[in-house]
């Protein structure tokens, strides 16, 4: 089978011709039709990050496809179905973190496309409890991008806390921050759009933002200050500065929500205005099954739309540039 795969950190990609991969015990073999590019494949390919991912690598966590085969012992989903693979590779199913919703953060867990193999490649094997059921109507090249960028961004807007009354800035419109507009919306939130890129900007306002800010041209805070300041923030721009502006146009007790991974780990975050403002920073990592479950409902009854360019797998490192000078409309996905 054809995979696109990371050798070495920051070399090109390589399209490689790899033997298909079988399924074992409670395992799948799926077929991949589409796979959407998440800026963490960059980070992955770059070994951006403190735990770096396996190499060799076959990138890729927003795998959509339908189910070829089936190992022993799986009996959750069959031949045929269509399915989607997430970041959340498997977890241990039996931790006081598995157990009590908050599988993402059990710390056996395995991450696809990081420390397993993930869905750069016509076929790609995952743990069948862990994979996610997209429902019929969800066209798979919408799906793909749900899968990563559309839980991260449904599950960061809940854990910030949104409601009908709040403003919530959301800094950085990429493939997560289109989502994140109008999961803000869907809470009921009056929506700021904070991005560099003029398109970007252009592209939340018919999303349903009420406001946009470029950097580029007035300053976030003030403007975002201006409106009476930030309930919630979400940061999913890769870049610690937009955090340090993130946090300053909060309002008294107000959230400050953690989404993107910068390469550059770190940000200053002043202790006495966070107590005396009682503020809140909260770290936000993907979504859980029943998050995604979630977000194919929501985009089943048409309350989201998912914004996308397509791209042939071939094509993998001239889109990783794209993605990195944001160049693109939102996602870009590889259809198979
Ligand atoms: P993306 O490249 O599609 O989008 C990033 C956007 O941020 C771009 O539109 C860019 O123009 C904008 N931007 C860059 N610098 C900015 C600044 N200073 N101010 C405002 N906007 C700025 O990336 P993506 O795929 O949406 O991913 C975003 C980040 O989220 C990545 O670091 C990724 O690894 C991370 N991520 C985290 C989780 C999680 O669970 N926490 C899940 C998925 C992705
Ligand atoms: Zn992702
Ligand atoms: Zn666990």
């Amino acid at each position: 089978m054809k995979a696109a795969v990371v050798r070495e950190f920051k070399a090109p990609l390589r399209i490689e011709d790899l033997p298909k991969p079988t399924p074992g015990p409670g395992e799948v073999v799926v077929k991949i039709e589409a796979s959407g590019l998440c800026h963490t494949d960059i980070h992955a390919a770059h070994g951006d990050w403190p735990v770096k991912p396996k190499l060799p690598l076959i990138p890729g966590h927003e795998g959509v496809g339908i189910v070829e085969s089936v190992g022993a012992g799986v009996s959750t989903v069959k031949e045929g179905d269509r399915v989607c693979i997430p970041w959340l590779g498997s977890a241990c199913g039996v931790c006081e973190y598995c157990t009590s919703g908050r599988e993402t953060l059990c710390e056996l867990q395995q991450n696809t496309g990081y420390s397993v193999d993930g869905s750069y490649a016509e076929y790609a094997r995952a743990s069948a409890l862990y994979v996610g059921k997209v429902p019929a109507g969800v066209d798979p090249n919408d799906a793909a991008p749900l899968t990563c960028a559309g839980v991260t961004t449904y599950k960061a807007v809940k854990v910030a806390g949104t409601r009908s009354s709040d403003l919530v800035a959301v800094f950085g419109i990429g493939g997560l921050g289109h989502l994140a507009v109008q999961y803000g919306k869907i809470a009921g939130g009056t929506v700021v759009a904070v991005d560099l890129v003029e398109d970007k900007l252009e592209l939340a306002r018919t999303l349903g933002a009420d406001y946009t800010v470029n950097p580029r041209q007035e300053d976030p805070v003030e403007a975002i200050r201006k409106l009476g300041g930030a309930d919630q923030a979400v940061c999913v721009a890769v870049s610690p500065k937009a955090f340090e502006q993130a946090y300053r146009s909060l309002r008294r007790g107000g959230t400050l929500a953690f989404v993107a991974l910068p390469a550059d780990n770190f940000m200053q975050l002043p202790i006495f205005e966070t107590v005396l403002h009682g503020i809140t920073v909260v770290g936000s990592i993907v979504g859980t099954r029943a998050d995604l479950a979630e977000v194919f409902e929501l985009h089943a009854r048409k309350r989201t739309r998912v914004v996308y360019d397509i791209r042939k797998l071939e094509q993998v490192n001239e889109s990783f540039e794209e993605v990195e000078k944001a160049k693109v409309p939102a996602r870009l996905v590889f259809t198979f």
